[in-house]
Order: C-alpha cells, then structure tokens, then sequence
C-alpha cells in the first residue's frame, strides 16, 4: 500500500495549524512516510480535488455501549447487562454490538477512541482485534469495566461494584490482567442520581478507596481517569491520584491548584448535560429537580473547561457517548459545543479533538497530527473547518492506519432536529 495524496487543502492538527496548499502527502505501510511539496513517482494518486484533509479525531470519553436512545425512561442497565451476559447467544449480539458502535465513530471521523467504562471485557477484545486487522474500527485505548460503589455511578452496567478497598484493588489486578490501558472510577453520581436540586455528582466513593485504587493502578503503570460532577468530588480526586477528571464542576482557586500541583488534566464533556439543560423538559422528559441540576452540571463544566484553559492546565474533549442523545457518529457536536460555549476559536477546537488529545492519551509519538512517521489516520471533509465546524458533520473519507474507509451513517431524524439546533 503506497500512495501520494494531491490536490489538498491540509490541516495539520498543530496548535497554529491553516490551510496549506501545494502539499504532498506520501502514504506507506499505514504510515505518513513524508510530506513535500513535489510529486514523484511509483506511488498510486489519490486526488483530493481541493478538499481539506486533516487528523482523524480522538475521542476521548466513549462508551461502547449505547447509541444515542432517548427515551426519558430510567432504564435498568444492570438488568440488560445481566441478560445480555447470561448466555454465549446473547453475549455474541452484545460483542457485535460493540464492534458496530466501534466502526460508527470512525465514520464519524474518529480515529482513535479512549473508551473509560464498557461491558466486561469486551473493549480490549475488540481492542486487540483491530490491532491484528480483523475487525474494522478506530484505534482504541480501553479501560474495560469502571469502578464504583453500591448505589454508584453506573453500578452493575459499566462498572463494578466494589465493596471495600481489597475488593477494588482486586479489581485494577483483574483489569490489568485483561491488558487495559487505563483504569475508570466513578466517584461521584449524576445529574439523574441527585435526589435534591443543588446537588447532583454526591460524593460516592470513599477518599481512601480512591487513593487505594490509584496507588494500585499506578503501580501497576496505569493511568487512572474519573466520572466527577460536583466541586468536592474533583478536589476528592485530584488529592487522592486521580490523573484525568471526566466532565468536572465549578472550578475554585484550590481546584485549579490541585490540578497543578498534581499535573492531572480535564476531559471536557458537553454533550451529555446540554440535552438535561438546554432542552424543552417536555423533549427531555426530566423533572423539575434533574432540569435544575442539568444546568448546573452543564455551567459547572463549561466553566471549569474555561477556568483549567485559563490556568494552562491541559484540557482534552470527549463526548460520553452511550448517554441520551449521543450518536457513535457524531463526535463533531462536541467540537461545536466547545467553540460555543467555552469560546474556543475553531482552530483550538480542532487541534484539541486531535494533538492535544493525543497528547494527553499518551500517543501523540504515533497519531494526533499530519506529520512524518505518524500513523495515517487522516480525514477528508468539503468545507473549511476553520470557518465552521460543522464542516465535520460529513466526513467524506476516512484514513484509519492508512486503509481508506468510507463512512456509511444512517442519521437518527429525531435527534438531527432536535441538536442541530445547538449546533448553529
Ligand atoms: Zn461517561
């Protein structure tokens, strides 16, 4: 597989990336060889026609495990997740479950995907298969099952129940033992588990619990990221190891210090609470108290996002797709939201969903940007996405390790009408 790639408009994915022209991009063994400004022979030509070609994104808050279901009814997860386990008929459906959300977020342009809480084992699996180029998806970096508490986050579907700190210790052991890349604890609740307004993600886990899961992982070499909501629950976090906050909450000066002093980072996640903030409650069929903790979950993130880029501490972007109104495909909405509502410039926007993404996962010496000696994970759209970030919405070519791929997405109707809205 050799090919030069002409006629493109190139972003490079770097912090001061524009549009350069007159490029070549060399492409061999699933890797940029070189990047000139002459053609030359023996490669096959893929002519780009003017279009703009850029990183393939990174999404770093994934769940493997649903595809944007809004129903309003409060699901048992546990339940599903048991039957779904309960037999090798079941547990196949619920693998290529998996793998077809998997490929989704590469259509969308994803090209690697941070996945911090799944169905048992089931991310490494197909972690593993990709990697050997049997299955057909983004490059994943899995945490496999989270952890939490009884009465936890996301207790009994994509985190397990730990009872005291042996049991979670245990745990980190049994994820490691399974090759994950990152370890996922829930320490606060959601904005669905507060009972009161005023306080949604209430402390869940027990500090010493986090301390003894993050002294374990990092012997172990693994990083530890955490679901947080509340500003107790951050500094919990960050005090006790914690290396990257998912989601966060109203940022104080001792927060951010934290985040210094123990150099972790923030996951930005807009796109799960704007649908309990900003919707009609009768679109989002939330009551009174979860439409008030909605809106204050989704300022508190917006603006410990706008506190931590302040402070020069590095923030990277996730989607949490798996929550209500949250497609596989459609990772582009997160970038939006954050130029909207942060006021981000596009560009920044961009090169977070890419370089600094990859950065913060640890894998910017292999993706993240158009570079020599990087991967081939590229992706090609019409429209300038420096002028507007929508331009992300169709992805008309993907470049996953240097494969060509084109994406096939089939659009929920109802969740086009009611987002785009937000995405203007
Ligand atoms: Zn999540």
């Amino acid at each position: 597989m050799r090919y030069v790639i002409t006629n493109a408009k190139l972003l490079n994915g770097h912090r001061d990336m524009h549009v350069e022209e007159g490029k070549y991009i060399y492409v061999s063994d699933g890797k940029i060889e070189k990047i000139t400004k002459s053609l030359q022979g023996g490669y096959d030509i893929i002519d780009l026609e003017g279009k703009y070609i850029l990183p393939g994104l990174i999404n770093m808050h994934v769940h493997l495990a649903g595809n944007g279901a809004h129903s309003g009814k409060q699901k048992d997860n546990k339940k599903t997740v048991d039957f779904l386990f309960s037999n090798p008929v079941t547990r196949t459906i619920a693998y290529q479950m998996v793998c077809n959300f998997a490929k989704l977020e590469l259509y969308g342009g994803v090209t690697t995907i941070r996945t911090v809480g799944g169905l048992k084992d089931l991310d490494t699996r197909l972690r593993n298969e990709i990697k050997a180029g049997k299955k057909t998806g983004p490059m994943i970096l899995a945490a496999n099952e989270g952890i939490t508490v009884e009465g936890g986050h996301m207790a009994g579907s994509v985190a397990r129940v730990a009872r005291n700190n042996e049991e979670a210790k245990r745990f980190v052991e049994a994820s490691y033992a399974q090759g994950v890349d990152l370890v996922k604890l829930m320490i606060t609740g959601g904005v669905l588990d507060a009972k009161e307004k005023g306080v949604p993600g209430e402390m869940k886990m027990p500090e010493d619990m986090i301390q003894a899961i993050c002294k374990k992982a990092h012997q172990l070499g693994l990083l530890t990221s955490a679901h947080v909501e509340s500003t107790e629950g951050v500094k919990a976090a960050l005090r006790n190891g914690v290396d990257s906050i998912e989601h966060g909450a109203k940022p104080d000066q001792e927060m951010m210090e934290l985040f210094k002093e123990k150099k972790a980072f923030l996951i930005t996640t807009l796109s799960p609470a704007l649908p309990f903030a900003l919707f009609d409650p009768s679109v989002s069929k939330v009551d009174d108290t979860q439409l008030f903790n909605g809106k204050m979950v989704f300022d508190g993130i917006v603006e410990c996002s706008k506190a931590a880029l302040e402070n020069h501490i590095p923030v990277g972007l996730g989607n949490d797709v798996g929550c209500p109104w949250i497609t596989q495909y459609d990772f582009y909405r997160e970038l939006v939201y954050f130029h909207k509502y942060v006021g981000v410039t596009n560009g920044f926007a961009i090169y977070t969903a890419t370089l600094q993404n990859a950065i913060l996962a640890g894998i910017s010496d292999i993706t993240g940007s158009i570079d020599a000696g990087k991967q081939a994970d590229m992706i090609v759209v019409k429209e300038n996405p420096l002028d507007d970030l929508n331009a992300l919405k169709n992805i008309e070519l993907v470049f996953t390790k240097g494969k060509m791929v084109h994406p096939k997405i089939k659009r929920d109707k109802e969740i086009e009408q009611r987002l785009d809205v937000f995405c203007k």
